[in-house]
């Protein structure tokens, strides 16, 4: 018995020294469905065990519903789906579970058809109230109807279904009403309903293209949240809203049914709407959950709206970061030479392969180059200052006498002196294994990129081009792959 307790800590140590590279990861909770509908309730699971009001709205056409999530968050209603002709039976299940005494149903009767209203009644809810209009902008006046006053107004393009579920959470949150309008003008129920509550101020969500400088010169004191994509609007809402969240919702970007049932609970939950793309997050995306530090994703969907690769990178605690890869030498300045290698080719391959396992990973890799071209060494410096780089990341392959051999990595004094060390030693400790070379350390060292750039900043030489042995695993594919995918992991370890 004695030897029996004995042997099982033994037996736990041996598994933690035989797993290599566990690294801390960001928080991701997928709320998934087989479909959109189960979606919307698992959804309403996660925020609702019970709701004395529930809002249903059609599941694939969207234009009515747009608006709806400062309603549903004022009766802290969860939001579930719908066909239009029938009620889906996961949606009918889950309202017999909620058990509201009122259902809101948005949209009129060619969205939601009175046959679902009577299939809902039939469930034991006395009162269903239809929330309805001639068009989604007469829809989204009669929605702000029933909202608290207001002095403000979220102003989105109808049309642009990603911005008004990209604003969802923070209108709802806040209580402001989300009105619709054309690109080129603005419809009368919009102004209607701005007259009716009294809005001196407007956030116009999207930029020019869905809301024109004309019409944003009509509305009452707007304030713009713009961007080039889908993405990047939701990110500067984000970046506006919710900086200090460390938490946000993920949900496909072209695919609107997750969002839009997600949007109740991330208002509920006070985190913002981030999109994606299915397979990648975009760079958008990537930008403001590193900037932010967000480590906490719920992810709206299933693994086709948003693919394992897009969670993975999510989990991935470098998402985001901006991590500059400088790959030294180039053009007329071939570094050390020897053993039929330029020290410019080695370093530049590496640094490709580095780039694009940091992109895949989730992070933002900025090259110094990614050519054979000369750059000054300021040159460097200043273009990772100006692309706001998180890390500075330098390769370089060594030379001396023919014995010399071996890694090492440095770091300077001068800027984030403890960080850069540690970066370093991440990379080091990681990098002589994998190239099964001779570790010679982490050093100070006064090079002018490490020493100038103030992020975090290593240098590393991966071996010696002017040792035989080296200079062979050098020139190996595979042996230049380990060495990426070293720098890689120490990138990660540091974060
Ligand atoms: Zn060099």
């Amino acid at each position: 018995m004695r030897i029996f307790l004995k042997s099982i800590p033994m037996l736990i140590l041996g598994v933690v020294l035989f797993v290599p590279n566990v690294f801390a990861a960001n928080s991701v909770t997928r709320l998934d469905g087989a479909s959109r509908y189960e979606v919307a309730v698992n959804v309403s699971k996660q925020g609702w065990s019970s709701a004395s009001t529930v809002v249903v709205a059609n599941g694939t056409a969207y234009a009515d519903v747009l608006t709806a999530a400062p309603l549903a968050y004022k009766y802290n209603a969860p939001i579930l789906l719908t066909e239009s002709s029938k009620l889906t039976t996961p949606t009918k299940n889950r309202i017999s579970q909620l058990k509201p005494s009122k259902v809101i149903v948005i949209g009129g009767t060619i969205s939601v058809s009175n046959n679902v209203v009577s299939e809902i009644k039939n469930l034991g809810v006395s009162t269903v109230e239809r929330i309805g209009g001639r068009s989604r902008y007469e829809v989204a006046q009669n929605i702000s109807k029933k909202l608290s006053s207001n002095s403000k107004a979220v102003i989105a393009n109808g049309t642009a279904y990603a911005d008004s579920l990209a604003i969802g959470s923070y209108a709802a949150r806040n209580g402001i009403p989300i009105l619709l309008t054309t690109a080129s003008s603005i419809p009368e129920p919009t102004k209607n309903a701005m007259g009716s509550k009294g809005t001196t101020s407007t956030i116009v969500v999207g930029g020019e293209i869905s809301v024109s400088k004309s019409v944003y010169s009509q509305l009452p004191s707007p304030t713009r949240i713009g961007g080039n994509s889908r993405f990047e609007v939701a990110a500067n809402i984000a970046k506006k809203y919710y900086s200090s969240s460390k938490a946000a919702f993920v949900s496909n970007g072209y695919t609107y049914a997750d969002a839009l049932a997600g949007s109740v609970l991330a208002a509920k939950q006070n985190r913002p709407m981030l999109f994606t793309d299915a397979g990648s997050l975009p760079t958008a995306t990537r930008a403001v959950i590193g900037s932010n530090s967000k480590n906490t994703f719920t992810v709206l969907g299933g693994t086709i709206s948003v693919t394992t690769n897009v969670v993975n990178q999510l989990k991935n605690v470098i998402v985001g970061k901006k991590v500059f890869v400088d790959a030294g030498h180039g053009g007329y300045d071939s570094g050390a030479v020897g053993n039929g290698l330029k020290e410019k080719d080695v370093n530049l391959a590496v640094a490709k392969l580095v780039n694009s396992k940091l992109s895949a990973g989730g992070a933002i890799p900025v090259m110094a180059r990614s050519t054979d071209v000369f750059l000054e060494l300021s040159e460097r410096v200043a273009k990772a200052k100006s692309n706001n780089a998180n890390l500075f990341v330098s390769i370089h392959a060594n030379s001396a006498s023919p014995a010399a051999t071996g890694t090492e990595t440095y770091y300077y004094t001068k800027y984030e002196a403890d960080n850069s060390k540690r970066l370093a030693t991440q990379i080091q400790n990681r990098l002589y294994k994998a190239l099964n070379t001779q570790n010679r350390g982490v050093k100070i060292g006064n090079f002018h990129v490490i020493r100038e750039s103030t992020m975090p900043s290593s240098l590393v030489e991966l071996a010696f081009i002017s040792n035989v042995n080296d200079a062979s695993k050098l020139k190996s594919a595979l042996y230049q792959e380990k060495a990426a995918q070293a720098i890689y992991e120490g990138i990660i370890g540091y974060y």
